[in-house]
């Protein structure tokens, strides 16, 4: 079977992180989401999240040599691996290129979950998560079965620091404007495939496997 190395594509909230963690139950696949790498980083306190914290609070994009650095040493361990949340912008893409040809393991797809902006806003505000096992919820489409408990730690859920309005906001800014033009980037390299991801996790799911050939 051919080796399977993608890139999930798609606004904050799109559902990139909930799809890869399926694959990577299911599969095997390893997923590389920079943004929890970054998270364990800032609550573990190290250099590097002391760093990253001050740009994740804002919204905006953490400097692009720190990132590729922390891309470089997953993709060096793992032969199949989807990447979540990475590249966010060309100058990180072709970073990924370069990396990738050294490493013969050129990229299989890179997956757009198409979501209108109202829904992304309103999953993000919904959003909770796990601190102890980090799973995520939504309040209004995925609840866990006790209000806000997650049902398999039993603790209490919280809300991601920057899933509040105003980041939202400027998430969405930067999404916008520095990582929409991947879609051209790798529709050049007729790499990119599209998916529906306005529909319930489980739908995406099984389009996602037919159009990865799974
Ligand atoms: P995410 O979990 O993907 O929504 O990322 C949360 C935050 O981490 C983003 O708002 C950025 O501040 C930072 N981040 C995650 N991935 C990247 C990346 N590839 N490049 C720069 N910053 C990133």
């Amino acid at each position: 079977m051919e080796r399977i190395r993608l890139v999930f594509l798609g606004p904050p909230g799109a559902g990139k992180g909930t799809q890869a963690d399926k694959l990577q139950n299911d599969f095997g696949i390893v997923k590389v989401s920079t943004g929890d790498i970054l998270r364990e980083a800032v609550s573990k306190g190290t250099t590097l999240g002391e760093v990253a914290k001050i740009y994740m609070e804002r919204g905006e994009l953490v400097p692009d040599d720190i990132i590729i650095g922390l891309v470089r040493e997953k993709v060096l361990q793992f032969e199949q691996f989807v990447l979540d949340g990475f590249p966010r912008n060309v100058n990180q893409a072709e970073g990924l290129d370069r990396l990738l040809e050294t490493l013969n393991k050129g990229l299989t797809g890179v997956i757009y979950f198409d979501v209108s902006n109202e829904e992304v806003k309103k999953r993000l505000l919904a959003r909770r998560v796990c601190p102890s096992c980090k799973r995520v919820y939504n309040l209004i489409t995925e609840p866990p079965k006790n209000d806000e408990v997650c049902d398999v730690c039993g603790v209490k859920l919280v809300k991601r620091s920057d899933d509040n309005e105003e980041t939202i906001e400027n998430r969405l800014k930067v999404y916008y404007q520095q990582t929409l033009p991947l879609l051209e980037y790798y529709e050049r390299k007729a790499l990119l495939k599209k998916v529906d991801g306005n529909q319930p996790p489980d739908e995406v799911y099984k389009n996602l496997l037919k159009i990865i050939g799974l």
